[in-house]
């Protein structure tokens, strides 16, 4: 299947609130191109140096979500034009991002990594940390968190999948009603249909657009 029409059919799939995040690292920049030629402004990246190369060499008009673990070293090469940063996952990587936006008289904005999945390897803040990382969220000036994101386990099970959704949508509902919170990042190739409907706001898509990624 073409890259215009595997778009078109996941977004045939999306209600159209729904922001479609293509996830198009290790893929090559033609391949970023014909989907942006089919209309896609948004693409994530899980390597700053490679988002930072694309970004160089494509239109600017497009949108570049940092999806992957952030190392704190390299924040200050997309600091710059970096549009969200979904991984949030230690007070740290909040601090750096505030220093470096700073820097470029930017506001970042992100969302916080939650880890909802069974798998130990899986990133993010667990319930108690998130509840505190939260509460210090207005000591930085220039980071604006705008919600949450989270992984589910790689699993057939359905309801398994959807009772760690939930968990995510719940801690969103806790904390971001008072907080105008707008984001909420769940939902990959494999599950992104479960992931919507337990209220994703953005669904981060690779391997269905772009075919299976070799290492
Ligand atoms: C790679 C990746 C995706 C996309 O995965 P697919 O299964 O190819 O859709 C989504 N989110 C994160 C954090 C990823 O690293």
């Amino acid at each position: 299947m073409s890259i215009a029409s595997a778009l078109q059919e996941i977004k045939s799939q999306l209600p159209a609130s729904v922001e479609l995040i293509a996830v198009s690292k290790t893929k090559p920049v033609a391949l970023l191109q014909e989907a942006y030629d089919a209309g896609q402004r948004h693409f994530g990246e899980n390597k700053v140096q490679e988002m930072a190369e694309k970004y160089e060499v494509l239109p600017k008009d497009i949108a570049w979500h940092m999806i992957g673990h952030v190392q704190t070293n390299k924040i200050k090469y997309m600091a710059a034009f970096v549009h969200l940063v979904h991984g949030v996952d230690r007070l740290k990587v909040l601090q750096e991002l505030n220093k470096q936006a700073k820097k470029v008289d930017r506001t970042i904005d992100c969302t916080l990594q939650v880890h909802i999945a069974q798998e130990e390897t899986k990133f993010g803040f667990d319930a108690s940390e998130l509840a505190e990382v939260v509460a210090s969220l207005e000591t930085f000036t220039h980071v604006r968190v705008r919600g949450l994101m989270g992984m589910a386990t790689f699993t057939d099970n359905h309801e398994q999948i959807r009772a760690e959704f939930m968990s995510l949508k719940a801690a969103f509902d806790t904390y971001g009603a008072t907080r105008q919170w707008d984001v909420l990042s769940m939902g990959m190739s494999g599950d992104y249909p479960i992931a919507v409907e337990c209220g994703a706001t953005h669904v981060r898509i690779g391997s269905s657009i772009f075919g299976a990624r070799n290492y």
